[in-house]
This record gives C-alpha cells, structure tokens and sequence, in this order.
C-alpha cells in the first residue's frame, strides 16, 4: 500500500507530465522558440579584406571585399547570431588613424546602447589590430561583448584563415559569457584581451600571443572555452571617454639602440609631441645622450613614458633609470605602441606625473 508521501510524489509527476504534453501540442518547442542574439559587424578593412590575383601569391591589397562580401563568404554565421553590417572604412590597417578610431568608438557606444544589440564584431587589419582593440577597451561603455578579428591570409588565398576567425569571432559576440571581460581579440582559435596581446610574426598565421598574462580564453568552430576576466581596468570601468574629445594629442614612439644620441627625441619634441615613449633596450634602458635628452624634454612638460623593445616583460619603475630623479613614467606591462595610445588618453585629462604613473598601474 502506497504511503501519502509516495502519492503525492506520484500525483505531482503526473501533473507535471500532463502539462508538459500539453504544452508541447500546443506550442512550438523551446528550441524553435529561441531567438537568436542579433550582432552588428562593423568592418574597417585588413587583409580580412583583402584581395589578391591567385590564390597562392604573397603580394595582395588590403581593404578590398566590402563588408556585405565578408557576411556573403561566411553563411555559416548567420546561424548564430542575427547578422548586419556597416563599413566604416576599408583600408590596411598600417593606415588606421584617429578619424576612424573616434568614428569606430562612438559607432560602438551607440550600438552598445541599443537594446536590441548584443554585441558588436569588428573586422580589422592584424599590423595595428592591438592598438584599436586597446584604444577601444579604453573608451566604449558597455559590458556587451566587443571582439575584434583579422586574418594573415587574403579572402583570396588557398587556406584563407579569415572565415573561421570571423566565424569564432561571431559565436563570442554572441556569448554571453563574453560579457564584461573588455574588448576582446579573436584569431587563430584564441580569445585575447586587449591589454595583452601583441603582434609577434610578420607572416605566420599563429602571429598573436598575449605573452604577459596569457589567453582569456579559447574557441573551436564558435564553442568557447573562459579561463579568467581581462586584466586590467577597461569599458564602463574606465575614468576615460571621448566625451568632448575631437582630437588626440600627438605622441611619438622613439626606439633605443646601441650608439643612440638625442636627435630623435628631440625631433619628437619640435614636432609638437605632448608626450614621447622610449621603446627602451631592456627593462626600458637607453644610452645616456638619450636620457640626458628624454630629461630635458620631461623637464620642458613633455611626458615621457619608458616602455621596451623586448617582446615581452615588465619596465619596472627606477631599476635602471632613476624614474622620480628625471621625472618619468615606467610602462609597467605596457609595450610601446598601447603605452602611446595610453598616454594619448591620459593627456586628455591630466600632465601629472603621478596621476599618469597610476593610469599605467591600473589600465
Ligand atoms: N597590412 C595588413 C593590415 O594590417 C595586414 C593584415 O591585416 O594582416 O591591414
């Protein structure tokens, strides 16, 4: 003889049971119900883009195939996300400059605010793919998921990588889980942030690393796979904004070399630099015809950041080169070109020394 307690178990799996079947007469599946996250592509040119006359030459010409051409080549997409598309510019990205940053940031953070946008791909060259990614993680106010892609091959090319890179690329701007883990770069089956990554091969197709503190995550065939959050503050988290911001001030990058003098930082400087970045030998290291004229000019009022050459590590403040003596900034885990766009950003706010060495701490 059944108990009470057995009855009611009984009683409720029925009811549950009975519903359930009559739900699923009445309506469409759960599945079929499903809408899919709409994505907008704003594409700026790269060799994503790019075109060339066979399929297996090294010479092509970037900024070719118009975005409508990039969401054609890869159908497979649109099952993932609602797919539009905006062409902001269609250049190499050796060519990206500030008219298309500040028109690229303010797209985005108009988009971002739509609520039926849930997130954005942007489509860009590789040769400065890591200095738009960090310039945007700065300035768009969203924790909407914004990922960057770009390919090494032309859409021309035999083994043409830029299909899956787009394709991975979508699947995370429809992700959810991507949310609030900055501007992201997706290529080659990683998922970078955008504070680390960095360009490390003029050709090979595994170019990107983030050689510091390593990948956000991976993605195969769109299925994503997080370890960890970027580092670094960025989007809402960030003090910047291009709020009342029509231009950036000029900031030259100077390398250091064996047997430098001081013309170059002092050419910098004449050509009306606000602020001037060492990519210093070492740990931002460089002769002392340099650094007697990198003071002279930090002396005058231009900021001057020490970063390095070398691939990866830290400039650690005043190991070498005594950083409160000639009143420098260390770059931290910042290699030149994202210390330039950096400094570029702080200088729209403020020349103090110690404020722009906390920038360089938490960004
Ligand atoms: N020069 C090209 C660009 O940055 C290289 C590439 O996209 O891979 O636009």
């Amino acid at each position: 003889m059944p108990n009470r307690g057995t009855l009611s178990l009984t009683l409720a799996l029925l009811l549950v049971c009975t519903a359930g079947a009559a739900q699923s007469l009445a309506q469409p599946s759960a599945q079929a119900q499903v809408k899919l996250p709409s994505v907008v592509v704003l594409a700026t040119g790269g060799t994503i883009a790019g075109a060339a006359e066979s399929d297996v030459q090294a010479g092509y010409k970037s900024g070719q195939v118009g975005v409508d051409q990039l969401l054609a080549a890869v159908p497979q997409a649109k099952k993932l996300a609602n797919l539009r598309g905006e062409q902001v510019s269609n250049i190499g990205s050796q060519d990206m400059n500030d008219e298309v940053w500040l028109k690229l940031a303010r797209r985005i953070n108009a988009l971002a605010a739509m609520p039926d946008v849930d997130g954005v791909v942007v489509t860009h060259g590789t040769d400065t793919i890591e200095e738009t990614a960090y310039f945007l993680n700065l300035v768009v106010k969203t924790r909407k998921p914004v990922v960057l892609t770009a390919a090494m091959r032309p859409s021309t090319a035999l083994s043409a990588d830029g299909p899956l890179n787009f394709y991975n690329a979508v699947a995370i701007a429809a992700n959810r889980e991507a949310a609030g883990r900055g501007v992201l770069v997706v290529i080659n089956d990683w998922i970078h942030g955008a504070s680390s990554l960095t360009k490390t091969s003029t050709t090979a197709v595994q170019t990107f690393l983030s050689p510091l503190s390593g990948l956000i995550g991976t993605v195969a065939y769109g299925n994503a796979e997080f370890y960890r959050g970027p580092v670094g503050r960025n989007t809402l988290d960030s003090e910047f904004s291009l709020d009342g911001v029509t231009a950036l001030p000029r900031v030259d990058i100077v390398m250091a070399y064996e047997n430098m003098d001081g013309a170059l930082i002092d050419a910098a400087a004449a050509s009306g630099a606000k602020g001037i970045v060492i990519a210093g030998v070492g740990n931002g290291n460089m002769t002392q015809a340099a650094l007697t004229s990198l003071a002279a000019q930090a002396k005058k009022g231009i900021v001057c950041v020490r970063s390095s050459r070398v691939t990866t590590g830290r400039v650690g403040r005043s190991v070498e080169v005594d950083d409160d003596k000639y009143g420098f900034v260390a770059s931290l885990g910042l290699n030149p070109q994202k210390s330039r766009v950096l400094l570029r950003l702080a200088l729209t706010r403020t020349k103090d020394l110690k404020e722009i060495q906390r920038y360089f701490d938490e960004y």
